[in-house]
């Protein structure tokens, strides 16, 4: 069974203004529809066919460069697209707003790290909010298309919140100002969903 291009649960301009229709429909239905194609190119005829995305991630070989990226961006671009939503924003409630007091002593220091992190990622990468097992959380950021679930990769737990900071995800709308991306996004962060990913991962 080879990987599928997710459906979105919204409209190409549901995250309208924060995010706009035009950079989803080409994120989505070009960038992503690319990585899955690469993907299933890489892993055809090999041992990784059939498995999950998770395994094929969690047991990458690092200079397997085709399964790496390709992998990497299958597995990213489905998360983001599910921790955002047209009723997204606010604050999260319950054990993953204590966690997250507990690790950065508030919501907004927290917001303040995982801004940090996605602004200072130098060039194409990805900000993640990660869980232990515990249910500690972190920030943490990776190159490309890396995730926190490869072997190496300096982030500890499970990936339950990321933000795509490739120039592809804001340049048609905000151009160089990724700043105002990552503020943005913010309007936009389904907390139910990572909530959700909070706890089964915990
Ligand atoms: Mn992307």
């Amino acid at each position: 069974m080879a990987f599928e291009l997710p459906k979105l649960a919204y409209a190409y301009d549901a995250l309208e203004p924060h995010i706009d229709a035009r950079t989803m429909e080409i994120h989505h239905s070009k960038h992503h529809q690319g990585y899955t194609n690469n993907l299933n190119n890489a892993i055809a005829g090999t041992d990784l066919e059939g498995k999950s995305i998770e395994d094929v991630l969690a047991s990458l070989d690092m200079s397997n460069g085709a399964v790496r990226n390709n992998g990497g961006g299958f597995y990213n671009h489905r998360l983001f697209w599910e921790v955002m939503s047209p009723n997204g924003g606010g604050e999260p409630t319950g054990e993953l707003a204590a966690a997250i007091k507990d690790a950065f002593g508030s919501f907004d220091a927290f917001k303040d790290a995982f801004s940090k992190a996605a602004a200072t990622q130098f060039g194409s990468g990805w900000a993640w909010l990660c869980v232990e097992k515990g249910g500690k959380v972190s920030v943490c950021s990776t190159p490309n298309q890396d995730n926190p679930l490869m072997a190496g990769v300096d982030c500890d737990g499970q990936p339950v919140l990321g933000l795509d900071v490739w120039e592809h995800a804001y340049y048609l709308n905000y151009q160089n100002r990724r700043p105002d991306y990552i503020n943005a996004f913010f309007n936009v962060i389904n907390w139910t969903k990572v909530s959700e990913y909070y706890a089964s991962n915990k």
